[in-house]
């Protein structure tokens, strides 16, 4: 990727996040993190260039890589994938900004030991599965305002900041939406506890994700075609 064709691709996700955002209020803040799972150190260093601040990975391994090798960068990580037990420790010494994808409360409970014994702390989002998908992870819908004040009782190290979902994964976006304003209802449940962050939607439903109130988006094909 070359630096005019980030410039190019920031600001047309950039142009369609504004009208999206717009529609709702001026006042409707949307984050956009760009998920570089599939890109090089060298193409989020091209897209830092053109202005993009927050960056994604979903393996432990790569944002080690890819977050030591731009260290000299004012970069924001986030971590969006599947936390694998044997990982923890690691994923913890990298302090990435937010884990997105904190998906029971097991996990949750693990990593408190581990954030405890290291006296750290980890912003984290409660990741729901509300479009029912056995191949995805996260809290049932109907169990997650309980997941969430249990994390909060239990786990004083790890700061909850709010949700995370995957949009259903089907071409009807009436279903995807319904997905979306499930997650959206728990976040409203969760802000008087705290709740910052609604993170839905990807390249090909953002805008439908922010329509139903996302404030986080993780863009990640569209960004780094
Ligand atoms: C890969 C990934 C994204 C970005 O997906 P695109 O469709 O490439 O935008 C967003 N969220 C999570 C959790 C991901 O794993």
């Amino acid at each position: 990727m070359n630096k005019d064709q980030a410039i190019h691709n920031l600001d047309s996700v950039i142009a369609r996040v504004e009208e999206a955002r717009l529609k709702l209020s001026h006042h409707h803040i949307v984050k956009i993190i760009g998920i570089s799972k599939y890109s090089t150190a060298n193409d989020i260093k091209t897209l830092y260039e053109a202005g993009q601040r927050a960056f994604g990975e979903n393996k432990v391994q790569d944002l080690k890589q890819k977050s030591q090798e731009l260290e000299e960068l004012p970069l924001e990580w986030h971590f969006v994938g599947r936390v694998q037990s044997n990982k923890i420790n690691n994923l913890i010494d990298l302090n990435p900004t937010l884990v997105q994808s904190l998906d029971s409360l097991e996990l949750a409970l693990e990593l408190q030991k581990k954030l405890e014994a290291k006296n750290k702390t980890l912003s984290c989002l409660l990741q729901i599965n509300s479009a029912y998908e056995e191949s995805k992870t996260g809290v049932m819908p109907e169990v997650a305002i309980q997941t969430y004040k249990e994390i909060q009782t239990n786990c004083p190290n790890i700061k909850l900041k709010g949700v995370m979902s995957i949009g259903a994964h089907v071409e009807d976006s009436s279903v995807i939406k319904k997905s979306f304003e499930t997650t959206k209802k728990i976040f409203d449940e969760l802000q008087p506890l705290g709740a910052i962050y609604c993170s839905m939607g990807m390249s090909g439903d953002f805008e439908l994700a922010i329509s139903c109130g996302s404030n986080m988006i993780r863009v990640g094909s569209t960004l780094f075609k």
